[in-house]
């Protein structure tokens, strides 16, 4: 058990339970558990956090929202051969990406994030330097500090344990002030549809990833990127939560609702319908396709956590939030019996919008 208190120098631990009638993995592994946990500290490790009163060292970790803040918690479960690729994805992909998915949730909320809670279940090998590699947890935890430095996220809290399978569940837990959270369920017929960023780029860069990968004979270990490369699979590889266009909605209370895309458009709009009980109708000419992606993909393809949300028709909406674009794509109509609630305009006309987006069990 490992603690500390955010307000002294070394804050941001991870919090090991041990269960009762469980040995210990360190005392087995002397350079281990315990050790893991001091290459973890060291990575995450920062400055105080104003929402974060007790980062560790209890059964609990103790968080501080402002007077009159509502509290935001959302969790995302991220599993090796569903979720992320050992062989395709690097370490740091996969934790950048991991708190890219709570994160993007808070900020469809338009919550500001208070701390991170990770799980994280990993093969033993992936725990061990290769070589004169890093371990995969090390550089995993990289790309999960690096994002979390940016959005002032400390990581509170989490579970380690040794796992067949490589599992990461992330809990963000964020703050709003009351009432004012953006739900989806607040569009209304007459109100216009808009979307930050670009769409398909995710979908896109999965694309090039897996010809990369096929290219490579498939061989275990990810593939080296060229940074050429990089820069064309950074929307799938690097997503970008948008935190601060959220929070900036949510300040100006112009959103009537939101939502963010992890689904793809077809589907997390469809659910945005549900929740509002309203209709759309999107233009495909003012889609805002990603330069490298197909229309299928900006529609369908998942994992480019822009945000959409919906606005009165009178409500300005800047054309850039917080340095980020903003395109009106629809509108939002009446939903009637017997007609599709998603459609979509083309040169063809207008056609239904099926939802084709990611869904799980099917
Ligand atoms: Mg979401």
């Amino acid at each position: 058990l490992v603690s500390s208190r955010s307000d002294q120098a070394a804050c941001c631990p991870i919090l090991i339970k041990m269960r009762n009638g469980q040995e210990p993995f360190a005392a087995k592994h002397p350079s281990g558990e315990r050790a893991l946990i001091q290459r973890i500290r060291s990575r995450i490790g920062g400055k105080p956090f104003a929402g974060l009163t007790l980062g560790i060292g209890d059964d609990c970790a103790l968080l501080k929202p402002k007077p009159g803040e509502q509290i935001a918690v959302t969790t995302d479960l991220s599993i090796a051969g569903r979720h992320f690729r050992l062989e395709w994805h690097p370490p740091e992909v996969v934790g950048h990406r991991t708190l890219a998915r709570g994160l993007s949730d808070l900020a469809a909320m338009g919550a500001r994030p208070l701390a991170a809670f990770l799980s994280l279940g990993l093969p033993r090998e992936l725990t061990v330097p290769k070589g004169r590699q890093k371990a995969w947890v090390d550089r995993f935890f990289d790309g999960f500090g690096a994002l979390a430095r940016t959005h002032r996220t400390p990581l509170a809290g989490g579970d380690l344990a040794e796992s067949l399978t490589a599992v990461a569940d992330i809990v963000l837990v964020g703050a709003v002030p009351h009432g004012r959270a953006l739900l989806r369920s607040g569009a209304r017929a007459g109100d216009m549809i808009y979307v930050t960023g670009r769409l398909g780029g995710a979908a896109a860069g999965l694309t090039g990833l897996r010809k990369l990968a096929i290219g490579s004979g498939n061989r275990p270990g990810p593939p080296t990127l060229s940074s050429k490369m990089r820069g064309l699979l950074a929307a799938h590889l690097y997503p970008q939560p948008r935190i601060a266009q959220g929070l900036w909605l949510q300040r100006r209370g112009l959103a009537s609702a939101a939502i963010d895309l992890s689904d793809g458009i077809s589907t997390d709009l469809a659910h945005l319908c549900e929740e509002s009980e309203v209709a759309a109708e999107i233009d495909a000419s003012v889609l805002p396709v990603h330069p490298d992606a197909t229309l299928e993909q900006a529609l369908h393809g998942g994992e480019d956590y822009e945000l959409l949300f919906t606005a009165p028709a009178k409500a300005r909406i800047p054309s850039v939030i917080a340095g980020v674009t903003v395109s009106r794509i629809g509108r939002i109509t009446r939903k009637h019996a017997g007609l599709p609630d998603l459609t979509i305009r083309t040169e063809r006309g207008v056609e239904m919008l099926e939802p084709k987006g990611w869904e799980h069990f099917q």
